[in-house]
């Protein structure tokens, strides 16, 4: 499938990923970029892609329009191209969170546009227009959570299906709250986990900082790689999608009551049997093609 035109706002990792992967495989036959920032506009420019001068040039005669900016700045962005749309274009967004997104942008989409909020569970830590790879959706989830049910909106997810798919991404339709419960589990979690342990590692007083960098390879390097994550990124996404991980943040706490009991009282079979059940999990991540099972989690050894 192929769009003629196709405009993406917001040329960070997502947005020059999807130009990249649309190039590649030749998904769109024209695609202009835009972004606020006038020095990633210029960086995307020395990295080959045609990019406009303003949010009305790319927006303009785009069959489809999307939206790669942080979830707080949808709204923004919705409302910087709603008078450039022409009759009968998909506008879609690639937002961590749906609710708020939706909400926000769907505000702005004039009737003669059709609005599908979408989400590719694909990234890395690094954000940016140098961040991007052709890749990077290559067997990698991407979930369409459209709001109505209109004939317009169906063909839009037809047609968008299409699109991901020749991205190299599995689609999937799902409810636009079940999305926000879902990846408040899978993704926001863990992340504000890995934001709490690296951050906590300054506070430490039994063991310095430089030792907890030192002997990191013993696992918390790990943790400082879903750390490393672009800080305007996830303040958006904790304070968008609030309930749904607070309620997680909830049960998480309760769990982790059990384990200090478990460890303070000796129960040892308690344990095991936690950690065997995560164990299996991460066999199930694999054996789902979501992760490498290759020792290192497949990093190079460089
Ligand atoms: P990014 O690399 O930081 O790029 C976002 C770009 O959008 C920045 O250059 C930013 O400029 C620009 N921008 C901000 N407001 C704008 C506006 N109103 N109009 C035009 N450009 C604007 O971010 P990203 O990682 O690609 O993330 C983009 C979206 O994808 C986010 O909503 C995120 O939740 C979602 N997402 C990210 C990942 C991931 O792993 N990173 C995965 C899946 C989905 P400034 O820097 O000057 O603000």
């Amino acid at each position: 499938m192929s769009f003629d035109r196709i405009a993406i706002i917001g040329a960070g990792l997502i947005g020059s990923s999807i130009a990249h992967a649309a190039r590649d495989t030749g998904a769109a036959k024209q695609i202009v970029l835009f972004d606020a920032d006038a020095t990633v506009r210029a960086r995307a420019k020395e990295i080959g892609f045609d990019v406009a001068d303003s949010v009305a040039q790319a927006a303009a005669n785009a069959d489809l329009v999307v939206l790669a900016v942080p979830v707080g700045a949808m709204g923004d962005a919705a409302a910087s191209i709603k008078d450039h749309l022409k009759a009968g274009v998909i506008v879609t967004d690639v937002g961590s969170v749906k609710r708020a997104v939706a909400d926000a942008v769907a505000a702005h989409i004039p009737p003669h546009a059709v609005f599908v909020p979408g989400h590719p569970l694909a990234g890395t830590e690094r954000s940016g227009p140098d961040a991007g790879f052709a890749t990077l959706f290559q067997n990698r989830w991407m979930i369409l959570t459209p709001l109505g049910g209109s004939f317009e909106e169906k063909s839009a997810v037809d047609t968008l299906t299409r699109f991901w798919q020749t991205l190299g991404a599995n689609v999937e339709v799902m409810d636009i709250d079940r999305h926000d419960v879902v990846l408040a589990v899978t993704s926001h979690l863990p992340h504000l986990i890995a934001f709490n342990i690296v951050a906590m590692a300054e506070h430490l007083e039994a063991v310095t900082e430089s030792e907890v960098v030192k002997y990191s390879a013993s696992g918390f390097r790990d943790f400082t790689r879903i750390a490393a994550s672009d800080p305007t990124m996830w303040r958006d996404v904790f304070l968008n999608n609030r309930e749904a991980v607070l309620e997680m943040l909830g049960q998480f706490s309760e769990e982790l009551s059990g384990l200090q009991k478990a460890i303070r009282w000796g129960d040892g079979d308690y344990l095991w049997q936690l950690f065997d059940r995560a164990r299996r999990m991460r066999r199930e991540v694999i054996d789902a093609g979501q992760d490498t099972a290759s020792p290192n989690f497949g990093r190079d050894k460089k």
